[in-house]
């Protein structure tokens, strides 16, 4: 039985690698829905060439464009934010790829769950904001979340078989591309140089992310959530090659390793193919090539986003919302060069001191938290 999917954010980094295992697996899976934000030329390329039921442009000045390039081709067509969430409801569909950026992901995240559908999650703001809720619910509706982010998807392998007695888990940072720079170098980094990875070509969000190790700080949290652990089970350490993608280690010692080239179509493949492994031609791993694989104990004092990322999970309540919705904002401001490298942090910290604490958040509770401290933190810039 081929799994029918919905993507959303099928134009972005995940999103195309996402259709590129769909079209190597036409057997096992058809694609039901795809959403954009505003690249409506790329969604409706895909549209025609993946044939969806349905496909959804967030952008409703985009609408026309879109619904005059499909007319003839039997593709249902909407607009709009609330469309999304609507759309991953449809009976047809049984998972969900979340390849969308940001806190735009939770509303459709939360719908997709309540309607049974299970998540391939990609959008890890979703459960940084509100991990206690899609937890909660996905017990509830007993669906499953399967990760797609690799760290993520390295400790699921990890733990597939085996999933108790985990003594800690770790997650491997690449360090990003301002691992070896100093204090007083980071002062003057561009955007430019910021957006160059050193292992792997993504959206430009989560590549400043990576720069701040902000990033890792999100996945720490998302780790809390996904395998329910405690804070202090989670550990990160530097390991600038990529090539092992995380570990688990077990209460009597061992640990187990996922390792393979840094490639996201393997994560999302595992994603999507699970309980099953199916078959890849993505390029193998040849261990001469990589003679050293190194580890470093990452620095919180010059990425002072990682530090913040550990504070916010051990505050916990409306924290993590905080901190990420003042992290979309800042990121978006340094792309467009309004503040700097280090003000990313400054900016992020106060938002977190300005914003009223609520211990016990609501889904209400999330959606104030973030627009107020989006308002806040935009008044800083
Ligand atoms: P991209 O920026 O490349 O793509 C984002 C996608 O979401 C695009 O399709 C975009 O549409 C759509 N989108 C953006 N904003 C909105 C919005 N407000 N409403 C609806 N749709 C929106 O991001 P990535 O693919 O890099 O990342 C997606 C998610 O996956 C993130 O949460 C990221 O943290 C996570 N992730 C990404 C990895 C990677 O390798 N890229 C690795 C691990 C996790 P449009 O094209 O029209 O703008």
């Amino acid at each position: 039985m081929p799994k029918h999917i919905a993507i959303l954010g099928s134009t972005g980094s995940i999103g195309t690698q996402t259709l590129n295992v769909v079209k190597a697996h036409p057997e096992e899976l058809v694609v039901e829905v795809l959403t954009a934000n505003k690249n409506a030329d790329l969604l409706i390329k895909q549209a025609i060439e993946f044939k969806p039921n349905a496909v959804v442009i967030a952008d409703e000045n985009q609408y026309q464009k879109v619904k005059d390039a499909l007319f003839d081709h039997d593709i249902k067509t909407f607009a709009g934010h609330d469309a999304i969430s609507q759309v991953v409801q449809m009976g047809t569909i049984n998972t969900v790829v979340t390849a969308m950026v940001g806190y735009a992901g939770l509303q459709p995240t939360i719908k997709a769950i309540e309607a049974g559908k299970n998540i391939a999650l990609a959008n890890k703001e979703t459960l940084v904001v509100a991990g206690d809720l899609i937890t909660t619910l996905v017990k509830e509706k007993q669906v499953f979340i399967t990760p797609v982010d690799s760290e993520h998807s390295a400790i699921f392998q990890c733990l597939t078989g085996e999933p108790e007695k985990i003594e800690k888990i770790i997650l491997t940072a690449s360090g990003g591309p301002f691992r070896q720079n100093s204090m007083d170098e980071l002062k003057t980094v561009t955007v430019k140089q910021a957006l160059k990875h050193p292992n792997w070509d993504m959206g430009a969000k989560i590549t400043i992310d990576s720069a701040t190790m902000m990033n890792k700080g999100l996945e720490v949290i998302e780790a809390k959530w996904l395998f329910g652990v405690h804070n202090k089970q989670i550990e990160v350490v530097v390991h600038p090659q990529s090539i092992i993608h995380s570990m688990v280690q077990f209460t009597d010692g061992s640990i187990k390793a996922q390792m393979g080239l840094p490639d996201m179509k393997l994560p999302i493949q595992y994603a999507l193919s699970f309980p099953d492994r199916w078959n890849s031609d993505f390029p193998r791993m040849d261990f001469k090539m990589y003679p050293n694989l190194t580890f470093e104990q990452p620095d919180i004092e010059k990425f002072r986003c990682l530090a913040l990322a550990f504070d916010a999970l051990e505050k916990g309540g409306n924290v993590p919302a905080i901190v990420n919705a003042a992290n979309e904002v800042v990121v978006e401001a340094f792309l467009k060069e309004e503040i700097t490298f280090l003000q990313i942090p400054q900016l992020i910290e106060k938002a977190v001191n300005g914003i009223g604490f609520v211990n016990k958040p609501t889904y209400n509770d999330y959606v104030v938290t973030d627009s107020e401290t989006r308002k806040y933190v935009s008044s800083l810039i």
